[in-house]
């Protein structure tokens, strides 16, 4: 714990915390040694992790990486944070993200962007850029990949475990839909958000994951499924395993990218897994569906940050203009992007053309997955993202679409409810991570941690 706060304290130019508490995780560690001493050790014990910010704390302010949450502090605690704290583990502090966990880079915080650890090949040498560390939980992957904690939670809507995970080369699973608890959570997208770990590798990620994850009475649509052993699925043989390999996935990624999917492919027919070709005939309209669907809860759930409730509150003359002034100063551009579509979307006149035939959309694409696995797939191996990491103001400053263009091999996966994991891949000529992703059957994260196990 001690060397990871001062790991913490030298890499502050990454800005990959927002809150640091070394006096909590230093007083949690000595707790967690005595326990030790006396043979009492629990499953996490004295683990020191990083807690993304979207996850309430109790009595440690919780922002959201968002002007209008700046100076909140929650007076309970997420379920899943509270089961890590239940099992051993310990809080070295809050992690930065894209604000309200909307974007692919971390560049949308409040509080500034993330600076990957990583850098980028030029020549003999490095370039100058910064590189981003994805998002929106960028915090995290970044804190991962600089050792800056053992492992750290994160929260995927479309991609935001997945897509910082392979930009960073580290692990991250978004599990089944319902796995996790979403109590306490800061509401993004509530029918897609899951909550998951980004950690250092598989078998991390798996004992990170069980005692994250399982039924809470509070989340109605939290899942009453008994949580497997995940670490005992590591080191299961691939034999016999069937992939699948979507056609409809080769346009989204350039040559390297495609290149790197073959890689895995190769990789697992070498273990002894069955590859066969697959259709997913409705991908290509997951993004423009997620847009919609994505955006369109982002608003209802935002509407309660109204300069009453939480956080900031401007003055108005009456209490509308309150509203406005407060909702105008405390979300930045891509928040009132997203309200806006949100509120567009959703308004009669427009909700049937927009977000009713987006969510028939979405019932398609479950469908395609689930014909999938009726067939006999185990699995679905895809590329986690169509490129590397870029450098911070390379993207989507002219043209948001260009930052959501990130998001092509997740979103489905969220649009279905399945579990998916991204496990590095390789290196990019840019000397830059590259992941893969595999996407499982309902609630067989399991099989997913064995086939990612063997694809590290
Ligand atoms: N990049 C996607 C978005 O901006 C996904 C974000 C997420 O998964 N939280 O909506």
């Amino acid at each position: 714990t001690k060397a990871h706060i001062e790991a913490i304290e030298k890499a502050r130019a990454l800005n990959a915390f927002l809150t640091e508490t070394p006096e909590l995780a230093l007083a949690a560690a000595q707790d967690s040694d005595a326990r030790i001493a006396r043979g009492e050790a629990r499953p996490l014990e004295g683990l020191p992790l990083g807690i993304k910010d979207l996850y309430c704390t109790k009595g440690v302010r919780t922002t959201a990486a968002s002007r209008i949450l700046d100076d909140f502090t929650p007076t309970y605690e997420s379920t899943v944070s509270a089961n890590l704290w239940r099992d051993g583990a310990l809080m070295l502090g809050k992690l930065n993200l894209d604000e309200f966990a909307m974007g692919s880079s971390n560049e949308t915080s409040a509080f500034g962007p993330v600076v990957s650890p990583w850098r980028r090949k030029k020549g003999e040498g490095f370039d100058d850029a910064k590189i981003v560390p994805g998002g929106s939980s960028g915090g995290s992957s970044a804190a991962v990949a600089a050792r800056l904690a053992l492992g750290a939670t994160a929260t995927d809507t479309g991609g935001s475990i997945r897509q910082p995970a392979a930009f960073t080369g580290t692990v991250g699973i978004k599990p089944t839909y319902g796995r996790c608890s979403r109590w306490g959570i800061v509401a993004f997208a509530s029918s897609l958000d899951q909550a998951g770990p980004i950690t250092r590798t598989v078998r991390d990620a798996a004992i990170m994951l069980r005692s994250m994850a399982g039924h809470d009475p509070k989340d109605t649509t939290s899942v009453d499924a008994p949580v497997p052993d995940y670490e005992a699925a590591i080191g299961a043989s691939v034999k016999g395993r069937r992939i699948g390999i979507p056609k409809e996935y080769r346009i989204g990624g350039g040559a390297e990218i495609n290149a790197l999917w073959d890689q895995g492919v190769a990789w697992l027919r070498d273990g002894g897994a069955e590859i066969v070709e697959i259709s997913l005939p409705h991908t290509r309209f997951a993004l423009p569906a997620y847009y919609i669907i994505a955006p369109a809860e982002a608003s209802s759930n935002l509407a309660r940050y109204d300069g009453v409730r939480y956080g900031l509150r401007e003055k108005g003359r009456d209490i509308a203009d309150m509203y406005e002034k407060t909702r105008a100063k405390g979300f930045g551009a891509e928040v009132r992007r997203r309200v806006m579509i949100g509120a567009y979307v959703l308004s009669h006149g427009y909700y049937d053309a927009y977000y009713v035939r987006a969510q028939k959309i979405r019932s398609l694409i479950k469908r395609d997955f689930d014909e999938a696995f009726a067939a006999g797939v185990d699995a679905v191996l895809t590329p986690a993202t169509p490129s590397t990491a870029f450098a911070q103001g390379e993207k989507g400053a002219a043209d948001p679409v260009e930052m959501y263009l990130n998001d092509i091999f997740t979103v489905t996966v969220n649009m279905a409810g399945l579990p998916g994991i991204a496990v590095p891949g390789g290196l990019g000529a840019d000397g830059l991570p590259l992941g893969l992703q595999l996407i499982g059957r309902p609630f067989d994260e399991a099989t997913l941690f064995s086939l990612a196990a063997a694809l590290e």
